[in-house]
Formats: structure tokens, sequence, C-alpha cells
């Protein structure tokens, strides 16, 4: 049987079956990996503490053996159904391809440009939270939850020195530097218009 040939398809076999079910689970082992019948992991209960135990492993095995492309939907279907969450339990390469995702949305939601400035190179640009990564895991993925930012920007605003008022009008800390860029990079925008977004975020 293809526990060899087809791993995904037993792990992700397996991590369905506990999600759902855990009591489908023996069914699920002895469908895709007969071996551990005969090894002497029998009897339900036996199975179900072997699932119990197993499941962090499954977990991050999945995150690994999947491809891009399966965790990219993964992650789609999950906003689709309005669900902007992610949990610290996912996989490096599912928070990688998840932030990926929020920086693409929320990139696209100010047209690609930085909503202070302007600066429209996309490698300049980074996706801000506006409610941090660790503060609201609910919110993580939303771009409802993001602002589009140049690296000085961003750097400005996770350091208060920039902020924006209710009415989407940058703020500017008083600044003791006299510089030239300083006046030109963020005094000058002092009580200016964010970038309107495509869909309003939340300050
Ligand atoms: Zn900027």
């Amino acid at each position: 049987m293809g526990t060899k040939s087809n791993p995904t398809g037993w792990l992700s076999a397996s991590l369905t079956a506990f999600q759902k079910d855990v009591w489908s689970v023996p069914t699920v082992i002895a469908r895709w990996a007969p071996h551990i019948e005969r090894s002497g992991h029998s009897g339900k209960a036996q199975h179900y503490r072997f699932a119990l135990s197993s499941y962090p492993l499954l977990s991050a095995l999945i995150g690994e053996l999947q491809s891009d492309a399966q965790i990219e939907a993964e992650i789609d279907a999950q906003l689709q159904h309005g669900d902007y969450s992610a949990s610290d339990a996912w996989a490096a390469k599912k928070i990688r391809l998840a932030r990926d995702r929020f920086r693409r949305d929320v990139l696209a939601n100010f047209r690609g440009c930085c909503c202070v400035c302007r600066v429209d190179l996309e490698e300049l640009l980074d996706a801000a939270h506006i409610r941090s990564w660790e503060e609201d895991l609910q919110n993580r993925l939303n771009p409802a939850n993001g602002l589009s930012l140049c690296t000085l920007h961003h750097r400005a605003f996770d350091r208060k020195i920039i902020g924006f008022d209710s009415n989407r009008r940058i703020t500017v800390r008083q600044l003791k530097s006299r510089s030239q860029v300083v006046r030109d990079q963020l005094d000058r925008y002092r009580g200016t218009p964010m970038v309107r977004p495509l869909i309003k975020v939340t300050l």
C-alpha cells in the first residue's frame, strides 16, 4: 500500500480525520498504514492514543510535505470564510506563506504604494500590522488590519513617530532632529491624508 509512495496522503488523511472525528482515526490508519495494525498498535484506544500523541508531529510533517500551492489553497479557503486568524502551532512554512499572503493583500489594498509618501517600489514596501501579530491573533491575516508602508515609514509607525488620527490624517511626533531628511520625509506629512485604501482599515 502506498504509505511510502504517498506519505502526504496518509498524513493528511489522519490529520483531517483527527480534526473532524477522532474516532475515525483507527479506520484511516488501518486503511493507509496497515503495518501499524500489524506492529501491535491494535485496539481503538491504542489508535486513539497514537493519533493524539502524533498530532503535533503530523501537523509539522504535513506542513513540510505539502506543496506551497496546497498550503496557499488552505489559507485562501480560510480567508474566504472570513477567518483571518493564524496560529502559532502552524508549520513554519504555512506561517511564512500566510505572511506573504497578508503582505500581498495589504499592498493591493493601497494600490501598491506607501500610504504616507506614495512610494510605489515594491522592494521598499512592507505590510505593517496596525494591531501587532502578537497582540491580535484573530486579525493577523486581515487586510483591514494592515497598512502599506515604505521601510522608513514602517519603522516610524512601529516606533510611534508617525500615526493616524480618526480622519485618517497623518500625525507626526515633535522631533528634535533638524535634518533636511526628517523635514522632507516625516514633518512634511503632518496633517496630510493617508492614501485611501480600497477596503477600509481599522485604525
Ligand atoms: Zn513612505
